[in-house]
């Protein structure tokens, strides 16, 4: 046996030939004919193939034989350098030994295209893709990237808890935790289930929103930013929604508005900025193969201002646009993400911040304006996606939030504590949710968000 560390192939494709290398990894192509055999290695560390040169001399037909795409290998011999075009060196094999075999009759990863669909029913192994390698590499890279623009600017990290007692933010239905007998829970004499028995003594719910936590962390470290699961039963079968997905809420005390734009702007393209400084071959792969226009998208994103307007003008631009939408516009309707797609990919042309929106289609929390009808919220709207951002300013004043809480009905009793955070020592303070996914789906130009997530959780299915 010849003794050599393992490399990892994006380490090879990098070095000089000359020397004796070991490689492991699953085979994705073998091909030739008497004389010699080309296997196509890949390893996961990057997107291309290290190329290996069997001489049909020095290995049996029988040796030959288990090395079929998706088998995993360890070879062992010289790098040298490439004969062939499409790359530098490459491994004239000296050893071949097989970890596992993957029988071709029934290995589903065979060379041809595969739709998106089908690799999401076998999502145990399209991460031994092109594409979901690209997507994943991507997906750590940016988790990545969004701790190193915090860290860099002084953000403390802080972790909120997925299992609460508030449905605070109404942000959609939620999942309950519970630890009592489903088919029979004890009841109270009125009939209704007791959760006074249940594993925490109330009634608990998975979170949508870490913000709530969020905004106690940052009256106390001043700026501090969450990055976790969050999870939302809606029901909505959409290329843009999951059950499960995680999401980037930074929150600031002493930030205005403006300056909640401002960061999440600077935020957004340092991403991008990140993934293209980083991420270059796996974003030109997918380029190449599914969108044309994804390279050229993203340079031009970190390159110009995104446009700030009001929700007010934005209606009005859309009624005004002659366009014939699936659900009408009108002062105070929610946006459809047909509208904000109006709003950056036809009039605009570029990301789009809306503000100020009516306070009735929006959180108890948010800061409201002088004129009585709309709060300092801003959604940041993207072309393909429409919103990845949501944000606002937050109500600091006591007396106004405690009016909006009662104006909506709301119950205290679960808020309590967020409430006392503005009769002590209260401050103007801001914060925004980035759907991690929805950012995903812009950087890797993917079409659906159930392809940005290794295993993803939507109506009816949790599989894998
Ligand atoms: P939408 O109107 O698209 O459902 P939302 O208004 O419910 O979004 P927020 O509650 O403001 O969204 O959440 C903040 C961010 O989280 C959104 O801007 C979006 O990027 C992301 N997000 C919200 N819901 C989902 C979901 N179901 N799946 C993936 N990402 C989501
Ligand atoms: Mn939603």
């Amino acid at each position: 046996m010849t003794s050599v560390d393992r490399n990892k192939i994006a380490v090879l494709l990098k070095e000089e030939a000359g020397k004796t290398v070991m490689a492991k990894g699953w085979v994705r192509t073998k091909r030739g004919n008497k004389n010699v055999a080309f296997i196509a290695l890949n390893d996961g560390s990057t997107i291309n193939n290290i190329q290996i040169v069997c001489d049909m001399k020095k290995f049996s037909d029988e040796e030959m034989k288990p090395i079929t795409t998706g088998a995993c290998i360890c070879v062992t011999g010289q790098l040298v350098e490439s004969q062939g075009s499409g790359q530098r060196v490459e491994i004239q094999a000296e050893e071949i030994q097989v970890y596992g075999t993957a029988d071709p009759e029934t290995y589903p990863l065979q060379k041809k295209g595969h739709s998106m669909e089908f690799l999401r029913e076998i999502a145990h192994l399209r991460p031994r893709t092109n594409t979901f390698g690209a997507v994943l590499r991507i997906r750590h890279s940016m988790a990545y990237a969004i701790h190193k623009f915090f860290n860099d600017k002084g953000f403390y990290y802080l972790h909120t808890p997925l299992i609460t007692a508030s449905d605070a933010e109404g942000a959609g239905a939620m999942f309950q935790v519970t630890t009592l007998d489903i088919s029979n829970p004890p009841r109270k004499e009125d009939g209704k289930v007791d959760y006074a028995q249940d594993f925490f003594g109330r009634q608990t719910n998975l979170t949508v929103s870490g913000q709530l936590e969020g905004e106690l962390g940052a009256l106390a470290l001043g700026e501090i930013y969450t990055f976790g699961p969050t999870f939302r039963a809606e029901n909505s079968n959409t290329p843009r929604h999951l059950a499960e997905f995680w999401m980037i809420e930074p929150e600031m005390a002493f930030y205005e508005i403006k300056e909640n734009m401002d960061l999440a702007e600077e935020f957004i393209k340092y991403l991008v900025k990140y993934a293209l400084d980083n991420c270059m071959d796996d974003l030109k792969f997918l380029n190449d193969m599914f969108d044309k226009e994804l390279i050229a998208r993203l340079q031009s994103v970190i390159s110009t201002d995104f446009v700030r307007l009001t929700y007010t003008e934005g209606i009005d631009i859309l009624e005004k646009s002659g366009r014939k939408f699936e659900f009408p516009v009108y002062w105070g309707v929610d946006l459809q993400s047909e509208h904000e797609r109006y709003l950056v990919e036809q009039h605009f042309k570029k990301p789009v911040i809306l503000t100020d929106y009516p306070k009735d289609i929006k959180a108890f929390y948010m800061k409201q304006n002088d004129d009585g009808k709309t709060v300092r919220a801003m959604d940041v709207l993207f072309p393909k996606i429409g919103e990845i951002i949501g944000g606002s300013q937050r109500e600091e004043n006591l007396e106004k939030l405690q009016n909006r809480i009662a104006e909506l009905g709301m119950g205290t009793e679960s808020l309590w504590w967020y409430i006392e955070t503005r009769k002590f020592g209260t401050a103007p303070h801001s914060g925004f949710g980035l759907g991690f996914e929805r950012l995903l789906l812009f950087v890797t130009g993917m079409a659906n968000i159930r392809d940005v997530i290794p295993f993803p959780r939507t109506p009816k299915t949790a599989e894998f």
